[in-house]
């Protein structure tokens, strides 16, 4: 039994280096074997990853199985409820989400913004059917997310022709148009009118680092300052 010099690994007998570092084996009082096999293969080969389409199919069929499991026990289970609408509406969500990108790497982002939207006000409509919303389905929950869809759609294509600094006030500006359009479709719901508040707050906040991103924007001084201190 010898051990390496470098690293002190045992070695085996049969051993004409380290496995683990690789220095050369010699031991003069413990002559090489090399009658017997070695405890390593001596072909290396690779193990070939699943890609990631594979994945994403594995996924798939685990999400469907669970879906189906799901409403085979909501035929059992408090049959007059549909319960199981909330879990297939959240897995729907969940792969238009995160997989469908996985299946399509090129789908436009406008594209991807509009389904996404799409998944979302379909689980909305799918708890609706649940709880018999149509009248908030359709006098809330769809505008709200007609409005959002079309903000972070206009964001999406916006940001990637500009600067990083207009991209964020960009970005603010669109969590800005966000909160009025939620206070005001509540409003228009609850009330019949809109009286906007907390969203009015959030607005005047956005406003005020929408303002100082533009000076710093147009003023070279600073944009450099900015650029190299936030290294942008
Ligand atoms: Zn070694």
């Amino acid at each position: 039994m010898s051990y390496c010099v470098h690293c002190g690994v045992e070695l085996d007998d049969t051993a004409a280096v380290c496995p683990l570092c690789a220095t050369p084996v010699h031991d003069p009082k413990t002559p090489r074997d090399t009658v017997s096999p070695t405890p390593y293969p001596t072909r290396s080969s690779t193990v070939e990853l699943p890609g990631k389409g594979e994945l994403g199919l594995l996924v798939t069929v685990i999400l469907c199985a669970v879906a189906a499991v799901c409403g085979v026990l909501n035929v059992f289970l408090k049959p007059g409820r549909l319960w199981s609408l909330y879990v297939i509406g959240a897995l729907l969500t969940v792969w238009f989400w995160l997989i469908l990108p996985i299946f399509l790497p090129k789908l436009h982002r406008a594209v991807k913004v509009l389904l996404d939207g799409a998944a979302v006000a379909l689980y909305l409509f799918l708890i609706s059917v649940d709880l018999s919303g149509r009248t908030w389905y359709v006098g809330l929950a769809l505008p709200i997310v007609l409005a959002e869809t079309a903000i972070v759609l206009a964001v999406a294509l916006w940001l990637p022709r500009h600067s990083i600094l207009t991209s964020i006030t960009v970005l603010i500006g669109g969590v800005a148009a966000s909160c009025l359009c939620i206070e005001l479709f509540v409003d228009r719901f609850l009330t019949g009118r809109w009286q906007p508040l907390w969203s009015l707050v959030v607005t005047a906040a956005c406003a005020a680092i929408m303002a100082v991103l533009i000076v710093v924007r147009r003023v070279p001084g600073l944009r450099a300052w900015a650029r190299r201190q936030f290294h942008l």
